[in-house]
């Protein structure tokens, strides 16, 4: 396969990538090692160094590759950043979501815009990198598992903080449309388990109702959704400005005359401020605990509230200066700054202190949806981002 500086074959490559990246059924949840040997081939080709990190099962896989630079000028690394996964396929579809079918400079298939199109342009591109004079590190992050709350990067992130690898510039190519997007709220997702006594509808005193105490349980959730509002910092960029709150679900009970010993609550809080998650959660479990717990516990010993963390993906901070930012900026010339509502692994690249920004092709309004499609252009312009990072990473 050779590259060289010819844009054509640079973009052919580009969707022959994309082409095989789509046909690995990489969906949340399921093995994505076949994926991620494909990527780690090509890389180790050109001469990279790299590791994996894993989920407990060693099931799915991060990878971790870098083109090492080959003189050092002190130059931030660059850490072009995308996850492996994609969410699932409903019924519905024109052609086969995972054969990527083009028609009408467009490009069909599971994850071709979330987000296997990005990663299929840098991989397109890193033979270029691999030829030239370096003079900073540029390293490939692909994770799995980022679709359901995120669960594969902080295993990464704590592998990069061993390796004293926080300092740099992050870009993750989720779709954008190659605009820059440089905060988003967090995403909390929890459900809350009841454990009761089951019992004769007619003798309430004798039972625990779990679904009762999950009931208020979501009241005392709706009671503190009220103060999030009140909090919402002056200056807020989020649409709504405040934290917000939601109850996904209430699943509980099998019949009218029977006392539910089984309950539970999904719900999820999107903080403005990482406050905000800390605050709401440390009210109401001191409400769980300290007050429905001894009331079931009464009558039942065994009795249990259980809050399982579903996933808490951190908020990603708009900063006055940003390198990753303005390094974008400089390369395509948009200096807009804009947040978005989905969440990302971008919060969790800036907490261990490295510059990062959102910007990738593809439009997230094809995401997640039948008959997702990247148009075929975007993939040119991203390209051309790598390209101007090329020329920012060698000596002039
Ligand atoms: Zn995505």
């Amino acid at each position: 396969m050779s590259t060289e500086n010819n844009p054509e074959q640079l973009y052919n490559n580009s969707v022959q990538i994309l082409t095989d990246l789509i046909a690995f059924k990489t969906i949340s949840g399921e093995d994505n090692s076949p994926l991620i040997d494909y990527c780690d081939n090509i890389l180790k080709k050109l001469g990279a160094s790299s590791f994996r990190t894993f989920d407990d099962e060693k099931k799915r896989v991060n990878l971790f590759a870098t083109l090492k630079a080959k003189n050092s000028n002190n130059k931030k690394p660059i850490i072009l950043s995308g996850h492996t996964d994609v969410v699932p396929v409903s019924k519905g579809w024109s052609s086969d979501p995972f054969t990527a079918t083009i028609k009408d400079n467009k490009l069909y298939g599971r994850g071709s815009c979330d987000m296997k199109g990005f990663i299929a342009c840098t991989l397109a591109y890193a033979p270029i990198y691999s030829k030239s004079n370096l003079d900073r590190d540029i390293h490939f992050s692909f994770t799995f598992d980022e679709e359901t709350a995120c669960q594969g990067a902080p295993i990464l992130i704590e592998e990069l903080k061993k390796r004293d690898i926080k300092d740099g510039i992050c870009i993750i190519g989720e779709p954008t449309n190659m605009k820059i997007i440089d905060a988003h709220k967090g995403c909390y997702e929890y459900t809350t388990y009841f454990k009761g006594l089951a019992g004769h509808s007619s003798a309430p005193h004798k039972g625990v109702s779990a679904v009762e105490y999950a009931s208020r349980y979501v009241n005392k959730l709706i009671e503190l959704r009220e103060k999030l509002k009140t909090r919402a910092p002056k200056d807020s960029i989020f649409d709504p400005p405040h934290s917000t709150l939601s109850i996904g679900g209430v699943f509980g009970g099998i019949a009218h005359n029977v006392i539910a010993d089984k309950c539970h609550v999904n719900w999820e809080t999107r903080p403005v401020l990482k406050e905000d998650g800390i605050f709401l959660n440390q009210e109401i479990d001191k409400y769980a605990n300290e007050e429905l717990l001894p009331e079931m516990k009464k009558i039942f010993p065994n009795a249990s509230i259980k809050k399982d963390i579903i996933g808490e993906i951190v908020g990603f901070d708009r900063q006055d200066k940003s390198d990753a930012c303005e390094l974008i900026s400089s390369l395509t010339g948009d200096n807009s700054r804009q947040v978005v509502s989905f969440g990302t692994e971008a919060g969790l690249f800036q907490e261990i202190g490295i510059s990062t920004v959102v910007c990738g092709p593809g439009s997230i309004d094809q995401a997640h949806k039948i008959d997702e499609f990247i148009v075929l252009d975007e993939l040119k312009k991203c390209l051309n981002l790598l390209d101007g990072i090329k020329a920012e990473s060698v000596p002039n």
